[in-house]
């Protein structure tokens, strides 16, 4: 993008920009939630569709002047519908939080029992955590991953399900890596006649290249955040039933927001539209090979990976294998241009602050056009740096290491 104005405008927020594009295009992006977008969406989402105001929906705007905006809003829905073969697509919401609040206040009561996974087994603080609204407003009772394999375990879900009876149970996390069995929850849910909820914010790229089961033709309702691997703009989308269509759009609009950021859902059209070619295809089988390279060098260098591996786009490493705190490694990893996210481990006997692992993806560095072989190099700069994370020179080497070889790996909208 050409920030022209911008710079002769206001140039303490131009130089902000640059300085954070240097950081992007200098550094090495290995948080699990990150990517980069197109220029294509870059560009929607700089238009002048922010200009807008358009509460409602297509066809039944409660603003004049909005035949444009439906024709956009309708183009997102249709390409969502295709991509994840949903019956019904509500692409307004802000986020994934308030996608997620909007899912609970269209299905249930303030009080009523819902199932998560815990949060620092995996789960989203949107999942019931008790500093969140959704601990605050529902009755959440949690299940936890199987301590010694690291996966979820159907036979335990399904024991907490029939002792607790939720009248809802969510699957879909931010630090798990392995596939998830929809077919079971959906099995265990209906023996109870509790609804069916699958978050899917940070897979649901990998679910539309087909590279990961997909819960959205059979699970009564789904959250997605846009901007995660599925590489669109900041922002999220609600699938569900075509028969619970209009109490999801209610409780979007005018339940829980006002207008719509309509130039990001334009934004998220394009993104889709993307994510219907081909190339996207390979795109979500590399973020997988990359990911499971990644988890085999880590092993190799005998660290432990939770779950023995991974079947998406992440991984969770625990760092105490190291005797290093994630935090500790997340430092020394910045200090060298890597960017990584701290992370619980099941059971962590650490506080949240200090956990013990560290959560690595590769959806940023694959959309760079990253593959196995510069994996390996960067696994042996993460553990170079481990192992002299008190040692500022050789950080500052990696630094400059990592800094001449990002340079071959151009970013999309920088
Ligand atoms: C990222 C994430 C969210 C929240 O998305 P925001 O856009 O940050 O609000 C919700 N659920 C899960 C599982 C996530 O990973």
């Amino acid at each position: 993008m050409n920030y022209e104005n911008l710079k002769k405008e206001d140039q303490a927020i131009f130089d902000i920009i640059e300085q954070e594009k240097e950081r992007q295009i200098n550094e090495i992006e290995l948080i699990a939630s990150e990517n980069y977008v197109s220029k294509s969406v870059l560009e929607a989402m700089g238009s002048v569709l922010t200009n807008k105001y358009s509460e409602g929906y297509p066809g039944h705007r409660y603003y004049g002047g909005n035949q444009m905006i439906d024709k956009a809003e309708n183009v997102a829905i249709e390409r969502a519908k295709q991509l994840f073969d949903a019956e019904h697509v509500n692409v307004q919401p802000l986020s994934g939080s308030p996608a997620n609040a909007a899912v609970y206040f269209a299905f249930l009561k303030p009080g009523d029992k819902v199932m998560g996974l815990k949060l620092d087994h995996g789960g989203h603080l949107s999942h019931g955590h008790p500093v969140n609204f959704s601990g605050m407003l529902y009755d959440f009772v949690q299940y936890e991953v199987d301590s010694k394999t690291g996966k979820i375990d159907m036979e335990e879900v399904r024991k907490v399900a029939l002792k607790e009876k939720p009248k809802m149970i969510v699957a879909g996390y931010s630090a798990y890596s392995r596939e998830i069995e929809w077919d079971k929850f959906k099995e265990i849910a209906d023996e109870i006649g509790a609804y069916t909820f699958a978050d899917i914010a940070h897979t649901a790229g990998l679910i539309a290249a087909k590279k990961m089961n997909n819960p959205v033709p059979f699970f009564d309702v789904v959250s997605t955040t846009t901007h995660k691997t599925l590489r669109g703009p900041r922002g999220a989308m609600i699938m569900c039933k075509e028969k619970f269509a209009k109490q999801v759009d209610r409780a979007v609009f005018p339940g829980m927001q006002g207008g719509p950021h309509d130039h990001i859902n334009a934004a998220k059209a394009v993104a889709f539209g993307e994510a219907l070619r081909p190339e996207f295809i390979e795109y979500g089988e590399q973020v997988i090979k990359n990911a499971q390279t990644m988890a085999d060098e880590f092993e190799a260098k005998d660290y432990r990976v939770i779950s023995n591996g991974t079947d998406n786009h992440l991984l969770v490493v625990d760092m105490t294998s190291k005797e290093i705190d994630g935090k500790t490694a997340e430092i020394a990893l910045e200090k060298c241009g890597i960017s990584v996210s701290r992370s619980t481990i099941p059971n962590d006997p650490n506080p949240p602050m200090k956990p013990s692992g560290v959560r690595f993806g590769t959806p940023a560095v694959t959309t760079r056009g990253m593959k196995e072989a510069e994996i390996k190099k960067i696994v042996e700069w993460i553990d170079k740096a481990i192992k002299n994370r008190n040692n500022e020179k050789t950080l500052k080497e990696i630094k400059n290491e990592v800094k001449e070889f990002s340079k071959d790996f151009p970013i999309p909208s920088a």
